[in-house]
């Protein structure tokens, strides 16, 4: 998407004379890439008229920066469908608050529901997990599995067949254990139908959850607004939590959950792990959405993990796209403090999931560290044969990581030229 939008405005820069048509065609290529990510139709299309709204003609035409000030609103409208205006419930500490999740089966439920209690039992609270559904053979154990391995209290029945029997049950015992963070989680059943909102309204009628959050998986493309307002109309859908967002769906159904359910996105799904889980962002979410990558996050997590004085000539060397084989090897105990490495680089613009694929980060990683800081712009075949036999491996093996940091490489490459913001000072554009 990043690039398709990314080409959309460089054309229209290009263009001498930026007229009605030239800013038409731009949108309606902007308009395409944004389809393509799975945006809902009807929010692409208002968008499309808002920003010709807002887009003046004549500032255009007077040499401003016209790339940036296109990007700018097309940023501005995306951040602007992503704030339903008003914030999720926000449960407090120590008062018992009942989170009720819904959702399709195999959304990510049940998953998000431990993910989203091992979060705040991280931070102090007590949390507990009540399992309510009592559709799918299996939920409970499921649970159960879930639970005991981070440690919460848990509440399920393999016998009893009515949710909103063991829902009550559930959120009465943990009351009573003073509990501060009831969660309720619920069957799915394998398709939108009547019955699944039927059971939804009962449930919610019986816990009086102080929250519902409506649990989305982001591969469902178009599908999404449709499936969001269906549950939003059965039950009083509070909050969105977008899961799966590892894989290859482009997140564009996001925007849609929110417009439908008209509440924000609160969390985000990164993999199937308890702790691949992450509090969700708009304006990085929107960048990187768009391709431009998140700077400031990135940044963060430099000022974060890498030792105060080594800071300045590391940011040096990245502005200078200059992150040699020497400065990689020698930071690299820092840069994997930074998280999985896949996770770190996706924040970088231009970013492509291809340069480091999920599950070979660990392979990545190892080959690295067995680089030696030499400059790999003399490896040539004599010394690789060398280093090979030198170090007692195929030269294959030497080649290997050869590729491996030209991949990398090319990530750093695309550092160059990038604006250092001081830590305090970090714009997502
Ligand atoms: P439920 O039917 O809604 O309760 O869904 P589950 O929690 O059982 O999840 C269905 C499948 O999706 C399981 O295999 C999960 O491991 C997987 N899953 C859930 N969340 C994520 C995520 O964020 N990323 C990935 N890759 N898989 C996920
Ligand atoms: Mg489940």
């Amino acid at each position: 998407l990043g690039g398709s939008i990314s080409r959309a405005l460089q054309q229209m820069s290009n263009a001498t004379i930026i007229d009605e048509k030239v800013l038409n065609d731009c949108l309606n290529e902007i308009t395409r890439a944004l389809l393509q990510s799975d945006v809902q139709f009807k929010l692409v299309r208002d968008m499309q008229t808002n920003i010709k709204k807002i887009v003046n003609l004549d500032d255009l035409a007077a040499g401003h920066n016209k790339r940036r000030i296109i990007q700018q609103a097309v940023f501005n409208e995306l951040c602007k469908i992503l704030d339903p205006g008003k914030p999720a419930f926000a449960p407090k500490k120590g008062k018992a608050s009942v989170v009720m999740f819904v959702g399709l089966q195999g959304s990510g439920k049940t998953t998000t529901c431990t993910k989203y209690a091992f979060y705040h039992q991280k931070k102090g609270w007590k949390p507990a997990l009540v399992c309510a559904d009592t559709f799918r053979a299996g939920a409970f154990d499921q649970l159960k599995q879930n639970a005991t391995k981070a440690k919460i209290p848990f509440y399920g029945s393999y016998m009893e067949s009515d949710p909103v029997k063991i829902a009550v049950e559930g959120v009465d015992r943990f009351r009573k254990e003073n509990c501060d963070l009831i969660i309720v989680d619920t069957s799915g059943r394998h398709k939108q139908e009547a019955a699944l909102f039927e059971e939804m309204r009962q449930v919610s009628e019986a816990t009086k959850p102080d929250l519902v959050i409506f649990v989305m998986d982001s591969s469902i493309g178009q599908a999404a607004f449709d499936q969001a307002q269906a549950f939003k109309q059965s039950v009083a859908v509070g909050a969105v939590i977008i899961t799966k967002m590892d894989g290859h769906a482009k997140g564009g159904g996001a925007l849609s959950a929110v417009a439908a359910t008209k509440s924000p996105v609160i969390f985000i799904g990164t993999g199937e792990h308890m702790d691949e889980f992450e509090v969700f962002d708009v304006k990085p979410f929107v960048s990187r959405l768009l391709g431009m990558g998140d700077i400031s996050g990135f940044m963060d997590k430099i000022h974060e993990v890498v030792p105060m004085d080594q800071q300045p000539e590391l940011l040096q060397k990245l502005s200078e796209g200059n992150f040699t084989l020497r400065i990689m090897y020698e930071q690299f105990q820092n840069i994997l403090k930074m998280g999985p490495i896949g996770q770190v680089f996706s924040m970088l613009p231009g970013f492509s999931s291809e340069l480091m694929p999920k599950g070979r980060e660990k392979e990545s990683q190892a080959k690295i560290k067995q680089l030696d800081s030499s400059n790999p712009k003399l490896m040539n075949d004599s010394r690789m044969m060398r280093i090979a036999r030198g170090s007692g491996r195929q030269i294959r093996d030497v080649m290997e990581m050869m590729e491996e940091y030209k991949r990398l490489a090319k990530i750093w490459s695309k550092m160059k030229g990038l604006k250092i913001p001081k830590k305090g000072e970090m714009s997502a554009l």
